[in-house]
């Protein structure tokens, strides 16, 4: 505001002596220069301003040499249509930058989005595969023996017949539901993605084999007393769990947890192996 004021102070000295030119780049110089800072009151307050000068240095000029009034008010009506036409082009430039900014910041959104959606799965809102397998290889460097690594894997029992009987659309209901219990474990300790299909994976670090177990017991039991409104049936899963107490590749891990699950299944499904990793 101080500046763009002496900018037009000067241009209103110069036009006082008679070099107009300057004058009527002042309000130009104003304009522009509002335009760049975008900010609206600031604009509006510079060209009060420059209109003030205009009419001061009008004012000025008029008094000093009245037989020449006319002329200066002339000037006076030139100037003021400049300063309009600046006005109305530095408001469509401040415009144009402000849909720049917006665009980009809905873009960044948008990134963010899209990076949500490849770390989370869309159906059951639990972490992605590729995510889970991340943050895997992430626990598994922390595995020591008092800061144990668990890895369940969940499978849902019967979930074809589930599918065949109630339909696909039913099926996903019992999904979401599942994603909705497990979700509510996620912690910076407590991993849980989809694997595949009907499977999920835990991973709890830090806590023991026995405390685990009591969690995922606490998972079973919530899901296999969930209500359906498309059938009366329990649907359940079983898991299998293997506690690792010294780094090893998650993979190696998964296997036993996956041959825990299938013993879950031998022994009559919805239940919970567990056992410490062999190496
Ligand atoms: P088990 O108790 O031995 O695990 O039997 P199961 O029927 O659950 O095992 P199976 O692996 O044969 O069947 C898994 C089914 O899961 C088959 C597939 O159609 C279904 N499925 C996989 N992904 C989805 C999904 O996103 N939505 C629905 N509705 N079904 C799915
Ligand atoms: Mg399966
Ligand atoms: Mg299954």
């Amino acid at each position: 505001l101080i500046a763009s004021g002496l900018v037009f102070f000067a241009g209103s000295i110069a036009m006082v002596n008679g070099a107009y030119i300057e004058t009527w780049i002042a309000p130009s110089t104003a304009a522009v220069f509002t335009a760049l800072f975008r900010d609206k009151k600031l604009q509006k307050y510079i060209f009060v301003e420059n209109f003030v000068f205009i009419i001061l240095s009008a004012v000025i000029m008029i008094i000093r040499h009245p037989y020449q009034a006319t002329n200066y008010l002339g000037h006076m009506m030139t100037m003021s249509a400049v300063s309009a036409v600046m006005l109305l082009i530095s408001d469509l430039i401040r415009r144009h930058y402000d849909l720049l900014t917006e665009d980009s910041e809905s873009s960044l959104e948008k990134q963010q989005e899209m990076e949500n959606d490849l770390s989370h799965d869309l159906l059951t809102g639990v972490y992605s595969r590729k995510k889970l397998m991340e943050n895997a290889a992430h626990h598994m460097g922390h595995a020591r023996l008092n800061n144990p690594i668990t890895v369940v894997m969940v499978d849902i029992d019967k979930f074809k017949s589930v599918n065949d009987t109630y339909g696909h659309d039913n099926g996903d209901v019992v999904l979401r539901r599942l994603g909705e219990i497990l979700v509510s474990v996620i912690a910076p300790k407590v991993t849980v993605g989809r694997f595949g299909g009907e499977e999920f994976v835990l991973i709890y670090e830090g806590i023991g084999r026995k405390d685990a177990e009591n969690r995922v017991e606490d998972l079973r039991s919530r899901f296999s007393s969930q209500q359906y409104d498309f059938t009366d049936r329990r649907i359940t899963f079983s898991a299998g769990l293997i506690t690792a107490y010294d780094k090893v590749d998650f993979d190696l891990v998964l296997k036993q947890a996956d041959d825990a699950l299938y013993q879950s299944k031998e022994n009559g499904r919805d239940r919970i192996t567990s056992g410490d990793y062999q190496s």
